[in-house]
C-alpha cells in the first residue's frame, strides 16, 4: 500500500466525510476510520441540523443571538458569525448532493423548532437526520478518486514531522504508517468517558488526546454537555436520546409526582437551553429525592407522534413504553463536548497544518452551552474552513516526505482489565451535571496515576490499550480544569 498523501484525515463522521469531500481532486487523501463507516455520532444525530436557510421570519442575527444566549455570551463571536453566514451554502451544499430533508404537503421544506432557538429553523430526515446526512456523505466519498478510505483502520499515534505527519495505524491485529503534509483530525466525542452517554462507542477523545501529546492546545475540556433527555432503562451504557424536538412539539417534563416542575427553575420551561434543563432536573432530583423523571408527549395526536418520531417510538416500544399513551422515563445523560483541541477561523490548531474539525474541535461556536441542532452545522461548515485552507497552501508543500519513527513494541504485555471502568466511575461521581467537590481531588489523583501507568510501562497496542490511553488523558483534562 502506497503510504504518502497530502493530507491524511482521521475521522470519517460528517465533519471528516465532508472535508475530504471539499478538498480538491488533486489532492492525495487518506481516510482512516476506527471501525465501520456507519458507526459514529453522526449517524445518531436525530433531531436536525439548524440553518437559516430561504428564510421567511428568520435571520442569520437572530441565529446568531440564539446561539450567543445560549452559550452564555462564552462564544467567540467571530466563529459564530461565520457559522450562521455559511449554513445556507451548506444545506444547499447537502441537498444538490441528495440529502432528503423533511418538507410540508406544498413541498417545502419543513422546519421545526428546537429548544433555545427563536425560529422554526431545523432542517431535519424525520428523527433519524444524522444518518441521512451521513448515508449521502459515504456515498459521495467513494465516488472520488483521490480519496482512500480505510475501515475497521485506528489512528493510534500521531507523530509532528519537518514535512508535516506521521501516523501510526492499527488494521486486522498490524501496524503500519502513513505519511501527509497535511493532518485533519475529525474523531469527534469524548462520551465513553461517562457511565452512561448518548455517544458511539467510538467516542474516546483519541484524536483531542494524540494532539495534546503533540503540543496542541486543547481548551475547555470540561464543558461537556449533559442531554436533559435520554431514556432511562438503569442499565444500558449507550443511552437512547430522546431529542429535544420532543419538547420542541409540545412534550411535558414530569418529576417523580408526576408533576411539572420546571416553572421552579426557568420562565421558558421546557423549551429552556439543555444545561439549564439538565441542571434544573438534578436538582428537582435533589428537592424530591428521587431520579425518577418523565417525559409526556401522550397528549398529542397519537399518529403525528409516530409519524414525527418514528425511530423514538419504536425504540422506546421495545423497551415497554408507549409513548403516544404514557410518559416515559428519562434522566439525564453526557451527550457532547464543546470543547476540544483548540482552532482558529481556518480550523488550523495551534500546531501549523494540524487542522481539527467536528466534536473534537474546539471552534468556540458553542460557548459554554451548544445550542441545539448547531453541531453537526459546525462539523460542515468547520471542515470546508480547514479544506479551503488546505487547498490553498497545497503548492507550497515540498515533494518529500519526513518519516517518524515509532517505538518498537518491547516486553510489551496485555493490558489489564479494569481502567476504563475505573475512568468512567470516576468521572461518573465527580463531574457529572454538578461536580462534587468532595469526589474531584480524588478523582484527579487516581486519574493522573492510571495515565501515568499507561504512559510508562509497554502494553500491546491494541484498541482497547490505545482508548484507556485516550480517556486517561481525556479525564485528566477535563479534572485539571475543573479543580
Ligand atoms: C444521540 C445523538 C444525537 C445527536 N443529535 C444531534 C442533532 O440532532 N443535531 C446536531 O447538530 N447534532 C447532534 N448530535 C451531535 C452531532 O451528531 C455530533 O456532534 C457530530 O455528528 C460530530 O461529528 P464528527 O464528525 O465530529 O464526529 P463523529 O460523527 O462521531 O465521527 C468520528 C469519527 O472518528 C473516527 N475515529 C475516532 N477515533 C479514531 C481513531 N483513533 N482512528 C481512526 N478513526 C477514529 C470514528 O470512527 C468516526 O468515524 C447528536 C449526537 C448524539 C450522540
Amino acid at each position: 500500500m502506497e503510504n504518502t498523501y497530502d493530507v491524511i484525515i482521521a475521522g470519517c463522521g460528517a465533519a471528516g466525510l465532508y472535508g475530504a469531500i471539499n478538498l480538491p481532486r488533486s489532492c492525495k487523501v487518506l481516510l482512516l476510520c476506527k471501525q465501520e463507516l456507519t458507526l459514529c455520532n453522526s449517524a445518531l444525530a436525530q433531531g436536525g441540523i439548524a440553518a437559516v436557510y430561504q428564510p421567511t421570519n428568520d435571520s442569520t442575527d437572530l441565529h446568531k443571538q440564539d446561539t450567543l444566549i445560549a452559550g452564555g455570551f462564552k462564544n467567540n463571536p467571530e466563529t459564530v458569525q461565520i457559522l450562521v453566514d455559511n449554513a445556507k451554502y451548506e444545506i444547499q451544499s447537502i441537498l444538490d448532493m441528495g440529502v432528503d430533508f423533511d418538507r410540508t404537503p406544498d413541498g417545502e421544506l419543513h422546519r421545526t423548532l428546537e429548544g433555545g432557538h427563536s425560529r422554526h429553523r431545523i432542517f431535519h430526515h424525520k428523527d433519524s437526520t444524522g444518518a441521512a446526512i451521513l448515508d449521502t456523505l459515504i456515498r459521495k466519498v467513494k465516488t472520488l478518486e483521490n480519496v482512500t478510505i480505510l475501515e475497521n483502520t485506528m489512528m493510534v499515534d500521531l507523530k509532528k514531522t519537518g514535512t508535516g505527519f506521521s501516523v501510526q495505524m492499527l488494521r486486522n491485529g498490524t501496524l503500519s504508517t502513513a505519511h501527509s503534509h497535511f493532518m485533519l483530525l475529525a474523531t469527534g466525542g469524548i462520551g465513553r468517558i461517562y457511565e452512561f452517554t448518548t455517544n458511539s462507542k467510538i467516542a474516546t477523545g483519541d484524536g483531542i488526546a494524540m494532539a495534546y501529546n503533540i503540543g496542541a492546545e486543547i481548551r475547555n475540556l470540561h464543558l461537556i454537555q449533559f442531554h436533559p433527555t435520554a431514556f432511562n432503562n438503569h442499565h444500558t451504557r449507550e443511552c437512547l436520546l430522546v431529542s429535544e424536538a420532543v419538547r420542541g412539539e409540545g412534550a411535558y417534563l414530569l418529576n417523580c409526582h408526576k408533576e411539572r416542575f420546571m416553572h421552579l427553575y426557568d420562565e421558558r420551561l421546557e423549551l429552556a437551553p439543555r444545561d439549564v434543563v439538565s441542571h434544573s432536573i438534578v436538582t428537582e432530583a435533589r428537592r424530591t429525592g428521587s431520579t425518577d423523571f418523565y417525559l409526556d408527549i401522550s397528549r398529542k395526536d397519537p399518529e403525528f407522534i409516530k409519524r414525527r418520531f418514528p425511530m423514538i417510538y419504536e425504540n422506546v416500544l421495545a423497551q415497554g413504553y408507549d409513548m403516544t399513551k404514557e410518559p416515559i422515563p428519562i434522566y439525564p445523560c453526557q451527550h457532547y463536548l464543546m470543547g476540544g483541541i483548540h482552532v482558529n477561523t481556518q480550523s488550523e490548531t495551534t500546531v501549523p497544518n494540524l487542522f481539527a474539525c467536528g466534536e473534537c474541535s474546539h471552534t468556540g461556536v458553542h460557548g459554554n452551552n451548544r445550542l441545539a441542532s448547531n453541531s453537526l452545522l459546525e462539523a460542515l461548515v468547520f471542515s470546508r474552513q480547514a479544506a479551503l485552507t488546505i487547498s490553498e497552501r497545497m503548492s507550497t508543500c515540498p515533494d518529500t516526505f519526513e518519516e517518524a519513527v515509532f517505538p518498537a513494541q518491547e516486553n510489551a504485555k496485555p493490558l489489564p482489565t479494569g481502567f476504563r471502568t475505573e475512568i468512567r466511575h470516576l468521572m461518573q461521581e465527580s463531574c457529572f451535571v454538578i461536580p462534587d467537590t468532595a469526589k474531584l481531588l480524588d478523582g484527579f489523583e487516581r486519574i493522573k496515576e492510571i495515565r501515568k501507568t499507561l504512559t510508562t510501562e509497554s502494553y500491546e497496542i491494541d484498541s482497547n490499550y490505545v482508548e484507556a490511553k485516550s480517556l486517561a488523558t481525556i479525564g485528566y483534562l477535563i479534572l485539571k480544569e475543573v479543580i
